[in-house]
């Protein structure tokens, strides 16, 4: 499972700004997941929380928000929704996508306490 070498990359994000910003303790911590992330949600929350136990964030509430996926047709010459990484192009049914957008996880946000 990815998601769990993933969470221990949250997990570093983390510490570092504890470390920088003197805080002892994360309440909730807001997560931006792309859908062609390849990051499952479900299994980021189970991770999560097993990988926080014993650190700083350790019961904290962990809100998903998903960046949905985007990317540039080359046929059409315009950027196009992309649900998936695979899905064809919504206007020409093409495959010549070039993703823009919603590749990525990443911490956007940390409520301390
Ligand atoms: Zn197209």
């Amino acid at each position: 499972m990815h998601e769990m070498s993933l969470a221990q990359g949250v997990l570093q994000i983390i510490e570092d700004h504890a470390m920088k910003e003197r805080f002892t303790r994360v309440t909730s911590v807001w997560l931006e997941i792309g859908a062609l992330s390849g990051v499952e949600p479900e299994a980021m929350r189970f991770c999560f929380d097993a990988v926080m136990r014993g650190t700083v964030a350790q019961g904290a509430k962990l809100e998903i928000i998903d960046v949905p996926g985007s990317g540039w047709c080359m046929q059409c010459g315009e950027t196009v929704a992309l649900p998936q990484r695979d899905s064809a192009c919504p206007r020409c049914q093409g495959y010549q996508i070039q993703p823009t957008r919603g590749m990525e996880m990443r911490v956007k946000e940390l409520e301390v306490g």
